[in-house]
């Protein structure tokens, strides 16, 4: 699997460091909230676990899985929720962690929902921002690092459903896309 990168884009270490610079930014802002985190599944989880461990806020763990993807290179442009959060929002502050924010498209649907269930605040975490790539206006408001127009892999981020568990985040060999 490890062969199939051509180049790291960010190491365990640069990750593992913005994890870090994350939660404590959270935690400053939090800190007298207790915020339902929900991670968007199936990406989401790793960068999840890291920051939720370096904040110091009570909490609750909540997942939420939508689909626009189809598992190829390019946004399908229409978004499904896949499986709901059980948790109640209304009134409630949430902080969304996801993998990637791109287009803008997942995260406005989820945005969007959670606002027609009142939440009484909203905010987005990610690892990744890809502004480049935006189709809707939606701002992340607390991101690991600014990626180039590229298409990412690991750290939870897929390719046909492959390559979520590389430690690190990196792009693809081109002749992957052709053989896969
Ligand atoms: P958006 O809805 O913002 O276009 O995209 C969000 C979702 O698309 C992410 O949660 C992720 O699953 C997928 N995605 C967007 N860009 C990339 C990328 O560069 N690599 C991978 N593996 N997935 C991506
Ligand atoms: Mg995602
Ligand atoms: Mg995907």
């Amino acid at each position: 699997m490890n062969d199939d990168i051509e180049r790291i884009l960010y190491s365990q270490e640069d990750i593992a460091k913005a994890a870090k610079r994350l939660g404590q930014q959270i935690t400053t802002d939090y800190k007298d909230k207790v915020p339902v985190v929900i991670s968007v599944l199936s990406g989401a989880v790793f960068i999840t676990t890291d920051v939720l461990r370096q904040m110091d806020v009570y909490t609750q763990l909540a997942f939420i899985d939508v689909s626009s993807y189809n598992g190829g290179t390019k946004s399908s442009g229409e978004v499904r929720l896949v499986t709901d959060i059980t948790q109640n929002v209304a009134d409630r502050d949430v902080l969304i962690i996801e993998d990637i924010v791109d287009t803008g498209r997942t995260l406005k649907f989820i945005i969007d929902l959670l606002k027609q269930r009142h939440a009484k605040s909203v905010r987005v975490c990610t690892l990744l921002d890809k502004p480049t790539g935006r189709v809707l206006e939606v701002k992340a408001d607390y991101v690991g690092f600014k990626v180039p127009d590229e298409f990412v892999v690991g750290y939870g981020l897929d390719y046909k459903g492959e390559y979520r568990n590389l430690p690190y985040v990196g792009v693809l060999k081109p002749k992957i896309y052709l053989d896969k």
